[in-house]
């Protein structure tokens, strides 16, 4: 629980927060010219004269980049409109050669829907943990193109200059504005989480945080438990990590409660936030800010979109990753933990499912995948999309286990392998030397070794201290290297422990 949860929880004040969320499409091409969009290139070299504003050039709309906003706009329950207009949001800046920013404004491409958010409740942990949905309104989604980057003071040009890079210039967004359905850090949270997840099953974005393709302004403002008047909101200007959100969300907070404790009033403002201080600062009072003299841009038609091609969208969009966990508890008796982390990516689902109907026992797949497949991939470093085990050969590692050919411990000491160079279980198993040891002269070598070095152990046993006998099992199995088959050992132990 963050400092935030329990300052609010305690607080007379009701913290209430909207969103407004910048999505880069997944598109190769910007969203009005041919330029690359791409994130490691050299600066200034993503660009063509629609980019630069070069004098005569005219835009072009991507027809991907709408398809993607559309399939967006669908997965968050808005309506997508079949009319909607691209409109001149003027301001001037280094990084915006046109002097305009191509956006919507009064016809939006879609508006009014929700996202639903699960918020894990206070009480209880672990497997017994409850949760609460909630609906988060969205007022609408809608498209534009971003603005070049300024980089000021990258440490060669000197602290007083300005460098502008235009490879950003044009890359193809949607914002996503929530209604202020929000309540606290731990809501905007998962609300992020939740969109995030969606951006990516859905392929609409890669949505990395880090590299800008998701980002955000929190709207935020306070107002007295039981009041239905929300109070005046300031705005932190694009944060890119949940950190950093959650940290300037009880930043502002704090600021706000101490202005309207010692008898002012909160002034309508832009913000930022400075991590090393913890703290927000004023950047602009929202009187002398922003008249962006919107107008419908007359260098592009309305955009039009048939209501049998929003259909022929919305069909396509794949399950989601609540309904995939949803189906997961249902149809795979799993439990509500182990869906919803194995649904976390769409990748990871996926292979979960093909290696549970390969091996038929949905638990025990789940199990092994998010002990051990998740384990050897991350100490391999691979994403699990990358992975050079096959959920068929998961599925004949484990029926390898279940049948007692192998044990457990070996299987996953294999599983590195596989995972880095892929391969056939059984006959790796066989290479390794692998093969569980049922053999009951080795087992009953072992056994009698470990009872004589645990004298102490093996009295405790005796005086009825049967707990002890899973300490003997490890030693016995630590004597095989891990590759006695465990029933046999269990058995042995017990006869000779008797
Ligand atoms: P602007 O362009 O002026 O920022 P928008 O309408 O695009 O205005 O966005 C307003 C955002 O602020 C929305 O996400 C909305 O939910 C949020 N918001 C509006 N009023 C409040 C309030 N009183 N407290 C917190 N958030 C608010
Ligand atoms: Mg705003």
């Amino acid at each position: 629980m963050t400092d935030l949860a329990t300052t609010s929880s305690v607080s007379k004040y009701e913290v209430v927060i909207g969103l407004e969320t910048h999505v880069h499409l997944r598109t190769a091409s910007k969203l009005f010219s041919p330029a690359p969009v791409g994130y490691g290139e050299d600066p200034n070299h993503n660009v063509h004269p629609v980019c630069l504003a070069l004098p005569g050039v005219l835009p072009v709309i991507n027809r991907y980049a709408v398809e993607l906003a559309i399939r967006a706009s669908l997965a968050t329950h808005c309506t997508v409109h079949e009319r909607s207009i691209f409109a001149r949001k003027n301001y001037f800046y280094p990084d915006l050669p046109k002097g305009y920013q191509i956006s919507q404004f009064e016809e939006p491409l879609a508006t009014e829907g929700w996202v639903e958010i699960r918020i894990d409740d206070e009480s209880g942990d672990g497997e017994d943990k409850s949760t609460t949905d909630k609906r988060i309104r969205l007022t609408r989604v809608h498209m534009e193109e971003d603005a070049g980057k300024s980089i000021h003071d990258d440490g060669v040009a000197g602290s007083d200059a300005t460098l502008v890079n235009l490879n950003r210039c044009g890359v193809p967004l949607i914002e996503i504005v929530s209604e202020p359905d929000l309540r606290s850090a731990v809501e905007v949270s998962a609300y992020l989480r939740t969109l995030r997840s969606m951006l990516r099953y859905t392929e609409v974005s890669h949505a990395d945080m880090e590299l800008g393709q998701l980002r955000c302004d929190v709207n935020i403002s306070l107002r007295l438990r039981g009041e239905d008047q929300y109070g005046t909101r300031t705005e932190l200007k694009n944060l890119n990590s949940f950190r950093f959100i959650e940290e300037a969300i009880e930043a502002e907070v704090k600021r706000q409660t101490a202005i309207l404790e010692s008898g002012g009033e909160v002034v309508q403002a832009t913000l930022r936030y400075d991590p090393d201080r913890r703290e927000t600062f004023v950047m602009r009072l929202k009187e002398d800010s922003d008249d962006y003299r919107y107008f419908p841009d007359p260098d592009l038609i309305p955009l039009v979109v048939s209501a049998q091609e929003i259909e022929r969208i919305r069909t396509a969009i794949p399950e989601l990753a609540e309904q995939k966990c949803e189906r997961f508890r249902r149809g795979y008796g799993l439990s509500d933990h182990a869906a919803t982390q194995l649904t976390q990516t769409r990748a990871l689902a996926n292979f979960f499912e093909a290696a549970a109907i390969a091996h038929g026992q949905p638990k025990a797949v789940a199990n092994w995948v998010l002990r051990d497949v998740i384990q050897a991939a991350r100490e391999c470093e691979i994403e699990i999309d990358a992975i050079a085990l096959t959920p068929e050969s998961l599925a004949s590692l484990i029926r390898l286990v279940d049948e007692g050919k192998t044990t457990a411990n070996s299987a996953g000491a294999l599983l590195r392998e596989l995972v880095a160079n892929g391969g056939d279980p059984a006959t790796l198993v066989r290479e390794r030397g692998l093969e569980a040891v049922s053999d009951s002269g080795v087992i009953a070598e072992a056994v009698m070794a470990v009872l004589a070095e645990n004298p102490e152990n093996v009295e405790k046993f005796r005086e009825g201290d049967e707990k002890v006998i899973n300490f003997l099992m490890g030693q016995v199995m630590r004597k095989t290297q891990g590759k006695a088959n465990p029933a046999s050992v269990r058995e042995a132990l017990s006869r000779e422990l008797k």
